[in-house]
């Protein structure tokens, strides 16, 4: 449960130093990554960070320039895309606008040269799961743009692959298809065992369906982990800063895990920021949730005192923006509704309030 592949299973897919040049652009540099059975990882980044690229390589649509890819046990480095085991689905929805959504389910498995019957059976079993149970002689028009990617995930799951892989499979679709969606993609590969990659750019997709995270940035991974890994324990300022929202505060190291920020000083969690020398220049970061209100003895670490300037309502909590006394950054910090009603936090007033400085993450100023 710690994020790591574990060692008595044989990863469903490894990848060792995987490359892509286009030209003289670095796509991706010296990618290792292992995916355990049944896993569901997301490749999350912001655009053009290569997650696609990377994606595309696993399927054989793109030639990686260096490295090896290995799929149960097997080299598939070189293999072309029809000898590969994998299902896909893009993020525009790709049917065959002319085939009845059957033919375009069952187009893999003719392909094969299944029987007819054998096939219609498949497909009705496929269109049930996804769903659309009895739409079969619809066409792809007739149907919106998330039973589409519904068809689009029947079609790729029909040859029954060892891997699926979702190419930004959401990202056309309304927020609350979307929404519904993913938890059905993800529901469904939780039963079927299935191993599954998808790529998105939407941290809280990431966050809210996989079981690891493959963070990448300019061509390269930042950090592999679970979602709570990767929100609490960012591996590098951009993760932090890309996922979620955070305070980033800058400091001055003092040595002994101490920072000063401004008037204050704040100790770190252990196993954070120890290999600063005293005098360099770092980041503070900061969730808006990590802080307490609420009656604070003065020793408190991370005590503060502040001035609301404003107040983002949204629904169950609100995100507060405070000007803190001794500090040249504003903090946004997180309240829920009831702590809003309780310390009556509104624009205008003061508030008491500790930060979570067990919850502080340290990164070099200059990265
Ligand atoms: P997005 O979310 O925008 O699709 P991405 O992370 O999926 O981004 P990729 O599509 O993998 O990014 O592209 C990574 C980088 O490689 C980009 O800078 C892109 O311009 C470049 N690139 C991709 N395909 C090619 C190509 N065929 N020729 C040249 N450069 C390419």
């Amino acid at each position: 449960p710690a994020g790591d592949v574990s060692a008595s299973r044989e990863p469903c897919l490894s990848l060792q130093g995987v490359a892509k040049q286009f030209g003289a652009f670095t796509a991706l540099e010296d990618i290792d990554l292992a995916i355990a059975p049944g896993e569901f990882v997301c490749f999350l980044g912001p655009s053009g960070c290569g997650k696609t690229t990377l994606l595309r390589i696993i399927a054989g649509l793109e030639t990686q320039s260096a490295g090896t890819l290995v799929q149960a046990g097997r080299d598939i480095s070189r293999l072309p895309p029809a000898a590969r085991d994998y299902g896909i689905v893009f993020q525009s929805y790709a049917l065959f606008p002319n085939l009845s959504i059957a033919d375009n389910v069952g187009y893999g498995l003719v392909n094969r040269r299944l029987p007819r019957a054998q096939v219609a059976a498949r497909v009705e079993e496929l269109l049930a799961l996804v769903g659309l149970p009895g739409s079969g002689a619809k066409y792809p028009a007739q149907m919106s743009g998330g039973q589409q990617q519904r068809v689009a995930l029947a079609r790729a799951l029909a040859t029954s692959p060892g891997l699926l892989l979702l190419d930004e499979p959401l990202s056309a679709l309304d927020a609350i298809v979307r929404v519904r969606l993913r938890n059905e993609i993800r529901a469904l590969q939780r039963q079927l065992g299935l191993t599954t990659i998808m790529v998105t750019h939407d941290q809280e997709e990431a966050l809210s369906v996989a079981d690891r995270i493959v963070v990448m940035n300019r061509g390269r991974i930042e950090q592999v982990g679970t979602p709570l890994q990767i929100y609490r324990e960012p591996a590098s300022a951009f993760v932090a800063e890309f996922v979620g929202k955070v305070n980033r505060l800058p400091a001055v190291a003092e040595g002994d895990r101490w920072f000063r920020c401004g008037a204050h000083r704040w100790q770190c969690p252990a196993g954070q920021g120890s290999d600063f020398r005293p005098g360099a220049p770092v980041l503070l970061y900061l969730r808006p949730e990590d802080r307490v209100v609420g009656p604070l003895a003065a020793d408190t670490p991370g005590l503060c005192g502040g001035r609301v300037e404003h107040v983002e309502f949204l629904g169950g909590n609100c995100l507060a923006t405070i000007r803190v006394d001794g500090l040249t950054e504003t903090l946004l910090l997180q309240f829920s509704l009831n702590q809003m009603d309780e310390f009556e936090v509104s624009e205008g007033r003061t508030l008491r309030f500790a930060l979570r400085t067990d919850r502080l993450r340290v990164f070099p100023a200059a990265s």
